[in-house]
């Protein structure tokens, strides 16, 4: 396989790469039918792999995979088809479910992921004579089949933790273009890279780090008399026509959109709020992400069934930003309606 594109640090494979024979001929059995399972199983479908869908006999997800045209069997009996199995239940139902269809998988098949958690973690042990692979669309799911269908596609990463047929990678490309994500290019990582990098960015940045910068920001004008509407405002509203920005062109693109004075106030102001304080909380986060001890925890609060997960969830839902919100919101009632439409879009597509 040819990996071109220098400029990138990773290889990264487009469809010039693909070897559609790899999946051609085998059978797919997609178990789960949620964000990720009903895109995954409808775009290979679409793209002539033959696909089995693998349900609990009492999930209220049969319906819809058979209301789309889909076959749909036990998560064992489509295991046992089958010859490429890809694990899309919740992260935290795998290992048990991989308890149920282990027995179904013969030497050379392929254990297929969407996430590196139960394999970098040592959850799901699978056995030596089969691949295992990961394809993970940077997207949920309802964008990789609306991509799909738009005749375009999801970016992708593609990992090989396990290669005992010698054929993981060309397998697992072909996988990722019935799904429509080497339209788009699929780049090259491990499972260990894609696990920590993952749970360090939802942490530090992305729901963690970016909620606690929001609420800390509306406290101290809150707190220092200043209305909460307004707090809500510019801390928490404007984010997204920030973030659009970032999104867009970067974050040069945001600083040439915004005022000089806004500019210079968060070039003058930025580093010294996220300062090395902070820099040293990340590196703790991402440490305990390293040596699993984040894993440990988490594994073991669903074991205990979730007490701090639900105590900090329903703290965060009591804080008074939340209350504030949904009055304000009101106001956009414009952006309701935008957002209804793209809803009934989603809902059409799915
Ligand atoms: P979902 O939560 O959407 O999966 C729900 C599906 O799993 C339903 O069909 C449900 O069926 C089934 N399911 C739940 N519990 C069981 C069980 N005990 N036995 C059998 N089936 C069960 O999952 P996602 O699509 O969000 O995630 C799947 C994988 O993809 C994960 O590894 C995730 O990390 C990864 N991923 C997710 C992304 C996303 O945007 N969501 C993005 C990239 C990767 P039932 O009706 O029976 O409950
Ligand atoms: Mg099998």
């Amino acid at each position: 396989m040819t990996a071109e594109d220098a400029d990138f640090t990773q290889p990264v494979y487009h469809e010039s790469d693909v070897d559609r024979r790899y999946v051609d001929d085998k059978t797919v059995a997609v178990l789960g039918y949620g964000s990720q399972g009903h895109a995954h199983a409808q775009n290979l479908d679409d793209s002539g792999v033959d696909v089995i869908v693998g349900l609990r006999k009492d999930s209220s997800s049969r319906s819809a995979a058979k209301a789309d045209g889909l076959r749909v069997e036990t998560p064992k009996q489509a295991a046992r088809e089958a010859d490429i199995v890809s694990v899309l239940v919740p992260d935290t139902v795998q290992p048990s479910l991989f308890e149920t269809i282990e027995p179904e998988l013969d030497a050379g098949d392929t254990l297929q992921f969407a996430h590196g958690f139960n394999i970098h973690y040592g959850q799901v042990e699978p056995p030596e004579d089969v691949d295992v692979t990961m394809i993970a669309p940077k997207s949920p799911g309802h964008l990789v089949r609306r991509n799909y269908e738009a005749g375009q596609g999801t970016p992708a990463l593609l990992a090989v933790y396990q290669n005992a047929t010698g054929d993981a990678q060309q397998e697992a490309l072909a996988y990722a273009d019935g799904i429509g994500c080497a339209r788009a290019g699929v780049v090259e990582t491990t499972f260990r890279e894609e696990t920590e990098t993952d749970l360090f960015g939802e942490q530090a940045v992305l729901c963690g780090g970016v909620t606690s910068l929001v609420k800390t920001g509306y406290e101290t004008l809150v707190d220092a008399g200043y209305s909460p509407e307004m707090a809500y405002f510019e801390c928490l509203n404007e984010l997204k026509l920030i973030v659009d920005l970032m999104y867009e062109g970067g974050n040069s693109e945001m600083w040439d959109s915004v005022s000089d004075t806004a500019e210079f106030g968060g070039l003058t102001r930025g580093d010294e709020i996220v300062d090395e304080h902070v820099r040293e909380n990340m590196e703790e986060a991402l440490e305990e992400v390293q040596n699993g001890e984040f894993a440990r925890e988490w594994i073991a609060e669903n074991q205990a069934g979730r007490p701090s997960y639900r105590q900090r969830r329903q703290a965060e839902q009591n804080h008074e930003i939340e209350e504030v919100g949904e009055r304000l919101r009101d106001l956009f009632a414009w952006a309701d309606d935008d957002a209804d439409v793209e809803q009934a879009e989603v809902s059409a597509d799915d």
